[in-house]
This record gives C-alpha cells, sequence and structure tokens, in this order.
C-alpha cells in the first residue's frame, strides 16, 4: 500500500504537515532538521542527521545534495557538534558512477575534518550496492577514520562483511536491512534474522570499534545489555541507535539507565522513498495510515 500512486499522492500533497509523514520526518529543511536535533540533545541524546533523497541519475542533482550535505556539516559544527551525517552513496551519484560517488564523498569528508572531525557514516541500501559501498566504506575510512559503515544482518554475506570492517576498526551500525532482498542472498524468516543480528551484536560489543547497535527490538536490547554487563563492556564504548519517530520512551528509558543514545532525524523534500518503507515494515502503521486517508 506504501507503494500505491493514489496512498502516494495523497501524502505528498500534504507533506510534513500530515501527522503521520510528522512522525517520521523532521521537516523538509535543515532548519527543520536541526531543531529536532536541539530537541532531542536537551533530552540527553545525540542525533545522525540525514538528508531525504537517493537514487540520483544526473550529474546535477548529485551535485546538489553534495552541496546540501556540505551545509549540514557547517551547521552541525556551529550548532551541535556531537550530531553524525548520515550519507547515502546514491545521493551522491552513484547510480551514474562509483567514481562520482567517491569523489562527492571526499569533498564531504575534507569538509568535515575542516570542521572539527564530524564523523560520517554512509548508509546501507539495497543489495546491488552492497560489496560497492562496503569497499568505499574501507578505502575512504583508511583517507579520514571518522568515516563509518553500516551492516544489514538480513543478508547471508554479512557476517563476512562485519569480520572485514572490525579488522580495519571500521566503526560499525548494526541494523536489520530495510529493503526487500531475494531468498538467495537474504534470510527469508525474521527469526534467522534475529539470530544473526544478535550473532553479529555480540562480535561488535566484543570487537568492534564504537558500534552503533540500531534497533527497536526491546529483546535484543535487553539481550545487549545483559551482555555487556556479564562482559564488563564499558557502556561509553557503544551506542543504541533509532529512527526518529520509533520508540521515544524507550530512547528515554536507556539514556536515565545509562547508556548512550542516538537518533537518527532525517529531513528533506525527497522524503517518500523513506517514508514508505516506514509504513512498509510495520502492519500496525498501516492502520494509522487508513486512518488518514478515510479521516
Ligand atoms: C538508526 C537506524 C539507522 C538505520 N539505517 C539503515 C540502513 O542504513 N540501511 C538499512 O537497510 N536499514 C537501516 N535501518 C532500518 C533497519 O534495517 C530496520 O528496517 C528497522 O530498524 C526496523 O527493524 P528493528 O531492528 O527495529 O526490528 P523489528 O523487529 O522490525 O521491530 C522491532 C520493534 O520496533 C518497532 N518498530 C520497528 N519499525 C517500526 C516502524 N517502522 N514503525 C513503528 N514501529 C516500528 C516496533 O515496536 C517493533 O515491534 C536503520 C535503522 C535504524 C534504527
Amino acid at each position: 500500500m506504501a507503494d500505491n500512486s493514489g496512498v502516494r499522492t495523497f501524502f505528498e500533497k500534504q507533506g510534513p504537515s500530515n501527522p503521520l509523514v510528522r512522525r517520521f520526518i523532521a521537516g523538509t529543511s535543515l532548519r527543520d532538521g536541526l531543531l529536532v536535533v536541539k530537541e532531542y540533545s536537551d533530552h540527553n541524546i545525540s542525533c545522525s542527521l540525514d538528508i531525504l533523497g537517493e537514487n540520483v541519475l544526473l550529474p546535477e542533482e548529485a551535485e546538489k545534495s553534495t552541496l546540501g550535505y556540505l551545509e549540514a556539516i557547517r551547521q552541525i559544527s556551529i550548532f551541535s557538534p556531537r550530531t553524525y551525517l548520515s550519507v547515502k552513496l546514491t545521493a551522491l551519484g552513484m547510480d551514474i558512477s562509483d567514481q562520482l560517488a567517491r569523489q562527492n564523498l571526499r569533498r564531504l569528508t575534507d569538509e568535515a575534518r575542516l570542521r572539527g572531525g564530524i564523523f560520517v557514516r554512509i548508509d546501507m541500501e539495497g543489495s546491488a550496492y552492497t560489496a560497492r559501498t562496503h569497499q568505499i566504506v574501507a578505502e575512504e575510512h583508511r583517507a579520514y577514520a571518522n568515516v563509518g559503515g553500516v551492516v544489514q544482518s538480513c543478508l547471508r554475506r554479512s557476517d563476512r562483511d562485519l569480520e572485514s570492517l572490525i579488522a580495519e576498526n571500521v566503526s560499525v551500525r548494526l541494523v536489520k536491512g530495510a529493503y526487500e532482498e531475494s531468498p538467495d542472498i537474504a534470510y527469508p524468516k525474521k527469526a534467522d534474522i534475529d539470530v544473526a543480528f544478535r550473532r553479529q551484536m555480540y562480535q561488535l560489543l566484543e570487537k568492534g570499534f564504537h558500534p552503533a547497535l540500531a534497533t527497536h527490538d526491546e529483546a535484543i536490547i535487553n539481550i545487549a545489555k545483559k551482555f555487556v554487563k556479564q562482559h564488563n563492556i564499558d557502556p561509553e564504548n557503544f551506542e543504541f541507535e533509532m529512527l526518529h519517530g520509533i520508540r521515544n520512551d524507550l530512547q528515554t528509558a536507556l539514556v536515565k539507565e545509562g547508556f548512550a543514545v542516538r537518533v537518527y532525524v532525517p529531513y528533506g523534500v525527497a522524503w517518500y522513498p523513506y517514508f514508505s518503507r516506514r509504513l512498509a515494515e510495520r502492519p500496525a502503521n498501516v492502520g494509522s495510515l487508513l486512518k488518514n486517508l478515510f479521516k
């Protein structure tokens, strides 16, 4: 339903003034994003700022995204240096060429270095990009240490990818994976993804460099808390990361317990693909969507 053109037109007409859209998206401008970051920071929660927009097909669109990210880095360095930037390589032109995405990423990391070492996390997209993204992350990390990657537990290849990233001391955000993938390359059953996530989470907590455990799965979060206690792992060595609009109660509770929490705050005009992924991954959201359409 989230991909239905009628539903899309309905939500695109209303934009972030619609409460369901507003739940997941900070707004359309950098200023909207920074205002939400400020609210989180008042509650001792850090943020990763993401400009929505992916799969650009023209060099001028890639240039526009790059300029947007550069401005975000400048503003972060002034208003909120603890904030990370989250970047999608397809927004930097990866569908045009890996070379263009690399060049644009280098412009971002040069600026991030100049502005005091802002951390840049490269999001992971669908499986057509997995190997290329890991390769670019590893290369860029050798040039600028404050670059991190993402591993999706749903992919059968991920144990190997995780091992290489840990060996290179790259900070990893562990996620279950938001893209629909074929059973040849990904676990079709949620239970198997959860098993992989737990296995990879243990690896990261024991050997990873400042990992981010990015999930709202309370059962897994409780297992992480138990593991950390049993293995005497300093809560400062890792963080929990969640999406804006999901489980604010859990975010606050974790902060109160002394854990580091970061929230991924997306903003921008091209918000629909991100919004539709959020709707699709949770059947209960379809109830809210229907209420929105028919009220
Ligand atoms: C900080 C962060 C960054 C991410 N970056 C990437 C990335 O780079 N690449 C990528 O493929 N994926 C990314 N994801 C998305 C991720 O892969 C999952 O699709 C998403 O986090 C849902 O999985 P879950 O771990 O919360 O577990 P699930 O088992 O799916 O959900 C556990 C519980 O979380 C809550 N929940 C989860 N999703 C929703 C929702 N949409 N609406 C309402 N409640 C919900 C529900 O209470 C649910 O019971 C990211 C997720 C986070 C938190």
